[in-house]
């Protein structure tokens, strides 16, 4: 089963869910797909053993077959290429490797290079199987890095994939696929604003998803009262407490130092198998 973890908003405590999620069941692969700030493994500490390079597609144009006609930029809907008198300027980091302006060019002058733009990396902890990717620095486009980490997706376990925050492509991209998502919200007025638009999203999308409160205390009763009226479940709710803030500030996932929470995820999981089989 494959269990993305979403939130319309960061700060919300979605990677606390993800790894003390993944601390609690046996069998699990744990993806972090928030390429541009990964912080999974700052409470798994997993020791990374392997490294792999993500590259992208970009156009190389040929100036001696080019004729500077400008099909190719008119094409791109991504500005990444300029056509001047006599040169083809190509603006690698806009350049969404589409392939268009190889179909457009009537001389057959558009060859490909490759860029790295991010890299996997993979390691073990606690017997979690563990992966995240990290974006070069500069970088704007996250999806080639969480395409590349859904390829290591291993459908003999239990997969938990940690999204980015927000509601944008690539939060899509990592979610698209899963069989089920939690959101992961906070019982104030921002939280009930970005969870509104996660929903909206996970809906269009046609995955089955609950709710868990982060925080529960804190702000009013209103997450509670949307969920209810939009018949959305709330499966968990973890308290604004003292002990677990602690914890979470030196970096140790509560369900090892507070072991009733363990039994508390695995009946979250548990209940969100019966759902998904349902
Ligand atoms: S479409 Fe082809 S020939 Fe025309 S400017 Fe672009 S690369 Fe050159
Ligand atoms: S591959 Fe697509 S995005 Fe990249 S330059 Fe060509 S048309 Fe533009």
């Amino acid at each position: 089963m494959i269990i993305s973890i979403a939130s319309g908003k960061g700060g919300t405590g979605k990677t606390t869910i993800a790894t003390n999620l993944a601390l609690s069941l046996d069998n699990v692969q744990l993806i972090d797909c928030d390429v541009e700030e990964p912080n999974a493994n700052i409470f798994l500490n997993a020791k990374i053993k392997e490294r792999q390079d993500v590259s992208v597609n970009i156009p190389e144009i040929d100036k001696i077959k080019c004729n500077f006609c400008g099909k190719c930029s008119e094409f791109c809907a991504y500005n990444a290429l300029a056509v001047v008198p006599s040169d083809v300027l190509v603006f690698s980091e806009l350049c969404h490797s589409c392939g268009g302006c190889e179909l457009v060019c009537p001389k057959d002058a558009v060859g490909w290079s490759e860029r790295v733009v991010g890299v996997v990396e993979h390691g073990v902890a606690e017997g979690i199987d563990f992966y995240h990717g990290l974006l070069n620095v500069g970088e704007i486009q996250a999806i080639p890095v969480i395409k590349a980490l859904k390829r290591k997706v291993d459908k003999s376990k239990n997969v938990i994939l940690d999204a980015p925050p927000g509601t944008s492509c690539p939060v899509i991209e990592t979610v698209g696929g899963s069989d089920y998502c939690i959101l992961v919200t906070e019982s104030t007025p921002f939280g009930l604003h970005d969870l509104k638009l996660a929903v909206d999203v996970i809906r269009h999308m046609c995955i089955p998803f609950g709710v868990i409160i982060n925080r529960d205390g804190v702000g009013d009763k209103k997450v509670e009262r949307y969920c209810q009226n939009e018949k959305i479940p709330v499966l968990m709710k973890i308290p604004h407490s003292e002990e677990i803030a602690k914890l979470y500030s030196k970096g140790i996932p509560f369900v090892n130092e507070l072991p009733d929470w363990k039994n508390e995820f695995q009946h979250l999981f548990s209940r969100i198998q019966s759902e998904v089989k349902a």
